[in-house]
């Protein structure tokens, strides 16, 4: 399995950034929102596209695209994280923007929405070549971002290191008595180089903390339930693990190298020291390779999608025996993959809450960074549980107050607090 349309299907998965406008159009519908914020709120603020040449290791030179949208300012600075993988394209890297602006209102964090990527397949490349195209593509991205104004973090593909030559490379290009200052132009970073407690479990916390809140307001035993997870990078993995210590038990996993499956349950740790490894889940002894049509017609009680976008469509969400879906990834389901787990009464929690941990722990990232602060594992875990907690209660009582999905009550508290300060504050000159 080499990508992900490939993977999925023969239908021709549906462009993310339409995708995106359905969502927002059926939540404005929903209420009401003012036609011109509406207006607003359809297009990024702005979109940069940037061809840049990268020497590689045999002396030969190679350009690269790379993205940075900037959805929309209006709560904070821009915040997104940066992608490097083979199928990046513009209408993704807008979806994704969008996305980063329901995101960061839902859990009430003083942050807008950007996204950024380059497209092309980091595995196929040395760490030294990741180092430049890093450089050279911070260096093409200049003064667009900065700890004030965009702040880039670690998405598929990307890492710690990866933000932290990020970092430096803006860094050298701040005058010396302000290097210091810039630290938060980027979170996820390493905790040597500034990062923060938490940052690199936190999106799967976030989801853990979510899955959490379900389960209580279900009245269901997470000790002997059953998930199966798609992706096993960084949230799927350590969502994984942190709802192994629950005692749930992991039945099948999917990555881009294939999938595999144990009704007796797969050991999560395990497997994460295997894919730091061998590079993905195949070959890992002690589950049974399955193909695709298997994976999703798993018996599980949480399904959890972590890899990448259109995977719950009209083709796979009438395979799913799961309770109830949480959104890892980002944008995994599409708008027919919704309609299906509706009427088949398969919960949705979706991705601006679900996967909001990320996103929740930058900002304290970026926070202790503009405070010279070091906060310890325990607070930063127990502030991200406070916000989850609240964030979750608050999609929740929309969605029961208005008899909506939770995915439309999410966006319907979003867009609430971002149409109050438009309305507010005009819309200049
Ligand atoms: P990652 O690069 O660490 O892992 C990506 C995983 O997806 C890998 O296991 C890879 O094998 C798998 N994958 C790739 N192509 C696939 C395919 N065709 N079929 C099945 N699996 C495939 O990335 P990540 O940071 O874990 O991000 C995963 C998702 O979570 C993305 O949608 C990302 O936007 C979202 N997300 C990440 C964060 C974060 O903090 N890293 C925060 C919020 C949301």
């Amino acid at each position: 399995m080499s990508d992900t349309t490939a993977v999925i299907g023969k239908n021709k998965p549906m462009n993310a950034h339409e995708m995106a406008t359905a969502q927002l159009n059926r939540a404005a519908e929903v209420m009401g929102l003012d036609p011109e914020i509406h207006t607003i709120l359809s297009q990024p603020k702005n979109e940069l596209i940037v061809n840049f040449p990268v020497r590689m290791d045999d002396g030969r030179h190679v350009m690269f695209k790379g993205y940075r949208i900037q959805h929309n300012n209006i709560m904070g600075p821009y915040k997104g994280g940066i992608r490097y993988h083979h199928e990046v394209h513009l209408d993704e890297v807008k979806a994704l923007a969008a996305w980063m602006t329901w995101k960061c209102a839902v859990m009430e964090i003083p942050f807008g929405g950007a996204k950024g990527g380059i497209k092309f397949d980091p595995r196929q490349y040395s760490p030294a070549e990741l180092e430049r195209i890093t450089r050279r593509f911070t260096h093409a991205l200049g003064n667009n971002i900065g700890p004030d104004h965009d702040i880039p973090a670690p998405d598929v593909g990307t890492n710690a290191q990866t933000m932290v030559w990020l970092m430096d490379t803006y860094m050298n290009f701040t005058p010396s008595d302000r290097k210091n200052a810039v630290r938060g132009v980027v979170t996820g970073k390493s905790l040597t180089s500034g990062g923060s407690q938490g940052r690199e479990k936190a999106t799967g916390q976030g989801l853990v903390f979510v899955v959490e809140e379900w389960a209580k307001e279900n009245n269901f035993s997470l000790n002997g339930a059953t998930f199966a997870v798609q992706g096993f990078g960084n949230v799927g993995s350590f969502a994984a693990r942190i709802l192994a210590k629950h005692g749930s038990k992991l039945v099948a996993v999917q990555d881009h190298t294939g999938a595999i499956r144990s009704v007796d349950g797969l050991d999560a740790v395990k497997l994460a020291d295997w894919v730091k490894k061998n590079g993905g889940v195949a070959g890992f002894p002690g589950g049974d390779v399955i193909n695709q049509t298997e994976f999703f017609s798993t018996q599980c009680d949480l399904f959890i999608p972590a890899a990448l976008e259109n995977q719950i469509t009209a083709e796979t969400a009438p395979l799913l025996k799961c309770r109830a879906v949480f959104e890892g990834a980002n944008g995994p389901t599409d708008i027919d993959g919704d309609r299906i787990l509706r009427e088949r009464g398969i919960e949705l929690l979706p991705d601006v809450l679900a996967n909001a941990g990320g996103v929740t722990v930058s900002y304290f990232e970026w926070l202790q960074n503009r405070r010279a602060e070091s906060w310890t594992l325990e607070e930063v875990d127990a502030r991200l549980h406070t916000m989850m907690v609240h964030a979750y209660a608050t999609v929740r009582r929309i969605a029961r107050d208005r008899k909506i999905d939770n995915r439309t009550a999410a966006y319907v508290h979003a867009l609430t607090r971002i149409e109050t300060v438009y309305k507010e504050r005009g819309i200049f000159p």
